[in-house]
């Protein structure tokens, strides 16, 4: 697609769910388990700006843990069951829980980063990190404005 091209985006939950690119929803937008590819093999979006850190692990082994926890507490209190069957629940659960989450929360804080073209904050004052070095005169910039 070209440039100019209007997209039919998708909604970051939907992007999300299918793991998609978050500007035309067709391309894929991982190249490994959790590798963000280079840039979307349909329209070409440059997915460099992809980057929600350990966002995705904090929320779905919060999420996850809190879910499990809850249901092997209660199933403690109302069966009692033996010990071996709460290690062969739990633990599955815990691991496959967080492992079925991570593609697609990682790919709707990815969606969520394009929607609202979240990055990593920048000093207008002092311009970007290593350029123009580290002083700031105050007195040129108050003669400039
Ligand atoms: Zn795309």
């Amino acid at each position: 697609m070209p440039a100019t091209a209007i997209y039919n985006s998708p909604t970051t939950l939907h992007a999300g769910l299918t793991c998609r690119c978050p500007r035309c929803g067709e391309g894929r937008l991982f190249s490994g388990f959790l590798t963000v590819a280079p840039r979307c093999e349909a329209c070409g979006l440059d997915f460099s700006f992809a980057d929600p850190a350990d966002g995705p692990a904090f929320f779905v082994m919060s999420g996850v843990g809190i879910l499990v926890v809850a249901v092997w507490a209660a199933a403690v209190v109302m069966f009692h069951p033996p010990l071996w069957a709460q290690f062969a629940t739990v633990f599955p659960a815990l691991i496959g829980g967080c492992l079925a989450c991570l593609r697609p929360m990682k790919a709707w804080l990815v969606a969520e980063q394009y929607v609202h073209k979240a990055e990593e904050a920048r000093w207008a004052s002092l311009g970007v990190h290593g350029e123009g070095g580290f002083v700031f005169d105050r007195r040129k910039a108050s003669e400039e404005h």
